[in-house]
């Protein structure tokens, strides 16, 4: 059993989805590791054949320019996102792929094909061939699994993985949270326990830097989003709120010239309780905004949901908690981590496997998880907070309209991260006691999931997304 730590539930990334774009972008990176030792000068021809979910809503979620971009040597986490744009662009006009940046091969958009059927392992699926001037032919079949990991068929990725049996306190349900928090003693919290695992795979200094990153990430992205005006892409002509909602938020008292400055002068600013919610709404939108506009986010645990974490952790900062520091950012993104990692081992975080309640359902139990434990909440109070966040996401579709990462999309990242504060209250406000677990949660999730009909698992082919047409997309 392969250990999930913090930077695997969390990873820097580029929109708008974890499954369908950071997760083929990935394999189409070990697709090039796979064909490393072959010379890839010989290679005359790349074809990509994608299906089921893959297919039915890749155009949309951008999966065809992130194999492309993969093949093209780029890297999610690295890659300029204003150049995407221009990259894709050339590529296209020009017919030519530089294989790794650096063998050119004709390449047309006939050599990425859309199946409409499903391959039986996963709903997720993709093979690359890349085909040889000798006559070789080398294919890689990979299965997209959610939240930006992959599986290639017929590799045993376990002996590459740490297994959890390497770290002091294993973490296979949510029960073990607890008992593992009891182990360290009277007043550890979660994120004591999450902290001594990755400690004993890397130093401190590494940990802090890589939670630095990330916040930083999520930070610039709340900033972008809301600085950030005009039309998403895709056609479905949906206008981008996060800018006008924080422009009439923050009217007229908010003045700032830096984006270091944001996080001030927001907190400088004299609220009206009612408006909370629209500040975090804000925040939440602004983020899913900026993935919706294929830009860099934080897959927390995915892309379609990358917004909730965000806005849970912003609002503490920025409106709760003005005195909060950088160990708070650190505690909360630990904490919603080891939640979303039970999530991941025992139920999932694939809308392909298990609609919108595996996305936004199980970032919203993340968040509600890192707040409850920044506001001094006990480990069994964090986790009843996850419980109830997720309680309340049970059977959520995924209906993306026209396979784009927007409607319903962005605006449930707004839905997710209030429904996490007030699960956080509502876990606060009651005992320890609980007559439903985090683990009983996670097991129906699953199990919803497996009676969930296969339209409305991010195949577009049910609920918003044949009721409402988008003749231009
Ligand atoms: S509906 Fe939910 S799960 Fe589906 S793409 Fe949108 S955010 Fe992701």
């Amino acid at each position: 059993m392969e250990y999930i730590g913090v930077f695997d539930m969390l990873k820097i990334g580029v929109g708008p989805s974890s499954s369908h774009t950071l997760g083929p972008w990935r394999a189409a990176q070990a697709f090039l590791n796979k064909i490393n030792n072959q010379d890839i000068s010989l290679i005359e021809k790349i074809r990509i054949d994608l299906y089921g979910s893959l297919s039915l809503t890749g155009k949309g979620h951008a999966t065809d320019l992130a194999i492309i971009l993969g093949l093209a040597g780029y890297d999610p986490v690295t890659i300029p996102t204003n150049q995407i744009d221009e990259i894709i662009g050339r590529i296209k006009n020009s017919k030519i792929l530089e294989i790794n940046g650096n063998h050119a091969i004709p390449f047309f958009s006939e050599d990425l094909i859309f199946h409409k059927d499903f391959l039986p392992e996963h709903p997720n699926g993709m093979r690359i061939t890349a085909f040889y001037s000798n006559g070789l032919a080398v294919s890689g079949t990979y299965y997209s699994i959610g939240g930006g990991f992959i599986l290639e068929e017929g590799v045993d990725a376990s002996s590459a993985q740490t297994h959890i049996s390497e770290v002091p306190y294993p973490i296979a349900f949510a029960e073990d949270i607890l008992r593992h928090c009891d182990t360290l003693g009277i007043n550890s919290k979660i994120s004591d326990v999450v902290l001594a695992n990755e400690a004993s795979l890397q130093s401190l200094e590494e940990i802090s830097q890589k939670l630095d990153a990330i916040w930083q990430v999520m930070e610039d992205s709340i900033f972008n989003g809301c600085h950030s005006e005009g039309f998403l892409p895709g056609g479905l002509m949906v206008r981008r709120r996060a800018f006008d909602m924080f422009s009439k938020l923050k009217s007229p008292v908010l003045n700032y010239s830096e984006k270091d400055d944001f996080l001030s002068a927001i907190r400088s600013t004299r609220m009206h309780y009612r408006e909370i919610f629209s500040w975090v709404s804000t925040y939440a939108i602004a983020v899913n905004e900026v993935n919706a506009g294929l830009g860099r986010v934080v897959t927390a645990p995915t892309n379609g949901s990358a917004g909730v974490i965000p806005a849970v952790l912003f609002f503490y900062q920025s409106i709760e908690n003005h005195k909060s520091t950088k160990e708070h950012i650190h505690r909360f993104l630990m904490t919603s981590a080891v939640v979303g990692s039970v999530f991941k081992r025992n139920a999932t975080i694939s809308a392909a496997m298990g609609g919108c309640q595996a996305e936004i359902g199980v970032s919203s139990a993340m968040a509600a998880a890192g707040l409850t434990e920044l506001r001094g909440g006990s480990p069994k109070q964090c986790l009843n907070a996850a419980e109830i966040a997720m309680e309340h996401h049970l059977g959520m579709t995924c209906d993306p309209i026209a396979g784009l990462v927007q409607i319903p999309c962005i605006e449930r990242n707004s839905m997710g991260a209030i429904k996490a504060i007030n699960a956080s209250e509502l876990a606060l406000a009651a005992s320890d006691f609980t007559r439903v677990s985090l683990d009983d949660v996670v097991q129906t999730m699953w199990k919803t999931a497996q009676d969930m009909n296969s339209n409305y698992k991010e195949t577009s082919e049910g609920g918003l997304a044949v009721s409402v047409k988008c003749t231009d997309c």
